[in-house]
């Protein structure tokens, strides 16, 4: 015979035709019955079995030839080590094609094989029955992608040099169709798992846990092939006292001592660092050393699910609650894109928890915040009234009885403790009713007019206390917009205590100025000072320095709360500036009457 004799013209167009349809055609079913047909066609085979490898298992997805065969072994799952790993370290190389005689076959791996109805032969170049002639399919970069099987070869002649070259050009196709899909595939997978993530990232903002688990677990099952996904969430604190969860196809239900077995394996894993999802697997029974595996191991065994991924939804290191995603023996292994978007997902969902329950939290306290302070506002305010009465009275009887001749000592000292009561209440008073406040009422007022009645006010206490009392500086009028009532309480209660927390010899200057857009009282004395430690709260209410010379001299701490709500309602401000044994300076900042 010579070399044009056996050219088979048949198999290179069938070739050529393969060959065009793998770069042209999107679908991988279609082209690998192609390349089957080819084969058994165009060379001649009597059997061409095309499988693609899913993890570790071999899946059957063409076969050309005989349709009875095709039947029997189309979608035969066979695990790849038996055929990639056994049958091919026995095996003859014939380029990139592998080719087991039959009497290398260990006596058990026989039953296996698809064996075709053939007699066997004497001749040794003639195909025994058992004879088995394999080619692996590889990407171009070197993966392995599946296998093809041939058998009944020509003539049922064991193939020459030329017809395993032929079939090898086939087989090289076949790697060819199998990298475009696994290509196309992963690009697909890729984006649904982008737009799921996406999805779980739009839910952030939301107020509740549970609708938004049930959207995760939709986005999820929509984006992964996938038997079950199941959400779930840990009860959390006061604000947050139930567990949730969701799941898809069907919301997820787990007992008590699953969740928790889950949990305690899953904070133990994060507190060590180990956050990436763990691989659950009832086929070589990886668990990832869970304590909860027997637990975890009987619902997958009870609900048909062979493998699957367990991840902590959570942030950083904490642990909210799980996600699982859960396959049956007919799925794939997760790829490691799909094992990125799980742990991604788990961190979505974990801030995504957190932020409810501390948008929750933040909530209760405002609420719990204001109901105290109404309750505060109620309370001082009763109180105040309550005492109020009765002294009002008191005072009123003193000065009878000092009228009428009663021990003088006696009756002046109830009247400076009624008078030291009344204060209290009227600054009580004062307090709760600027707390209250939001509108004031607005007219004129002269800064320097103020501070000459406040000086006058308190011209008695400040001669009886040897402190004098000094106007100084530019005295024309300063004019601002205020309450006629309220801000001169502010100037009072600076020269006041200015008066009452300097010793006698001291000295209290009082200045005015405008500047720029803003009036200033300026109230500087020559007192006890502030420490710097005091001065931080000296604008809290009830707040007294703890200098023992400052403690001696009677006061509530409610006037210079008082006065800094009432500059601030005004659109101003207080500042101090002060040092300990040295003495104070006071500053009310109002804005200026536009002219
Ligand atoms: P009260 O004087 O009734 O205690 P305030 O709220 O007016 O309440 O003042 C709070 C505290 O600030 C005072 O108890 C006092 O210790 C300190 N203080 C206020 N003004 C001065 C001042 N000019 N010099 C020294 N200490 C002062």
């Amino acid at each position: 015979m010579t070399r044009f004799d056996t050219f088979n013209a048949d198999g290179v167009r069938r070739l050529y035709e393969v060959t065009r349809r793998v770069s042209s055609s999107a679908d991988l079913a279609e082209v690998l019955d192609e390349i089957a047909r080819g084969v058994c066609e165009g060379l001649g085979y009597g059997v061409a079995a095309i499988s693609r490898l899913e993890g570790d298992t071999l899946v059957m997805a063409a076969v050309g030839g005989d349709d009875a065969v095709r039947d029997e072994i189309i979608g035969r799952r066979t695990p790849a080590e038996q055929v990639l790993g056994r049958e091919f370290s026995i095996a003859d190389h014939w380029g990139i094609l592998r080719f087991v005689p039959h009497d290398r076959l260990p006596p058990e791996q026989i039953s296996s094989l698809w064996v075709p109805d053939l007699a066997v032969s004497d001749d040794p170049t003639d195909w025994h029955p058992l004879d088995a002639l394999y080619a692996p399919l590889y990407s171009s970069t070197g993966t392995l992608l599946g296998n093809m099987a041939v058998d009944l070869p020509p003539q049922n002649k064991i193939p020459n040099q030329q017809q395993r070259e032929l079939l090898e050009m086939f087989v090289v196709q076949a790697g060819v169709a199998l990298e475009n899909a696994q290509r196309r595939e992963q690009l697909s997978r890729q984006v649904k798992l982008g737009e799921a993530l996406k999805q779980l990232a739009l839910l952030s903002g939301t107020l509740e846990i549970e609708p938004a688990l049930q959207e995760a677990a939709e986005a999820l099952y929509a984006a992964l092939p996938v038997a079950q996904v199941t959400l779930r969430c840990f009860a959390d604190n006061v604000d947050d006292p139930q567990n949730y969860s969701a799941g898809m196809p069907s919301p997820a239900s787990a007992d008590d001592d699953t969740v928790a077995g889950v949990r305690r394996d899953l904070v133990g894993h994060a507190t060590r660092g180990r956050l990436r999802p763990l691989t659950l697997s009832l086929r070589d029974g990886d668990f990832a050393d869970l304590e909860s595996a027997p637990l975890l191991r009987a619902r997958l065994e009870a609900n048909g699910w062979t493998h699957g991924l367990l991840a902590p939804i959570g942030v950083e290191r904490e642990v909210l609650g799980y996600l699982v995603v859960l396959r049956d023996e007919e799925q794939p292994a997760f790829d490691p894109d799909e094992v990125d978007a799980i742990h991604e997902a788990g961190r979505e969902l974990g801030r995504l928890v957190r932020d409810v329950r501390l948008r929750r939290t933040e909530r209760r306290l405002l609420a719990e915040l204001r109901e105290l302070d109404r309750y505060k506002g109620e309370l001082i305010a009763t109180i105040s009234h309550e005492l109020k009465t009765p002294l009002t009275s008191i005072i009123g009887h003193t000065e009878l009885l000092e009228e009428a001749g009663v021990h003088p000592g006696s009756v002046s000292a109830i009247g400076r403790n009624a008078a030291r009561l009344d204060r209290l209440v009227s600054n009580l008073l004062n307090y709760s009713r600027i707390q209250g406040r939001r509108e004031l009422e607005r007219v004129q007022l002269d800064l320097v007019e103020m501070c000459r009645a406040s000086m006058e006010m308190l011209r008695i206490q400040a001669e009886n206390a040897g402190v004098t009392v000094e106007l100084c500086g530019d005295t024309s009028p300063v004019l601002v917009v205020g309450d006629a009532e309220e801000l001169p309480r502010v100037v009072d209660n600076l020269c006041s205590n200015a008066v009452k927390y300097t010793p006698r010899g001291g000295r209290v200057e009082i200045s005015v100025s405008a500047s720029g857009s803003v009036g200033e009282v300026s109230v500087r004395d020559t007192g006890l000072g502030i420490s710097s430690q005091d001065q931080v709260h000296l604008f809290s209410a009830f707040h007294r320095s703890t200098n023992p010379a400052a403690l001696t001299i009677p006061g509530t701490g409610l006037g210079l709360a008082i006065s800094r709500t009432i500059a601030e309602l005004h659109g101003g401000d207080i500042a101090v500036d002060s040092e300990l044994g040295v003495g104070s300076t006071f500053t009310l900042r109002i804005p200026l009457a536009t002219p």
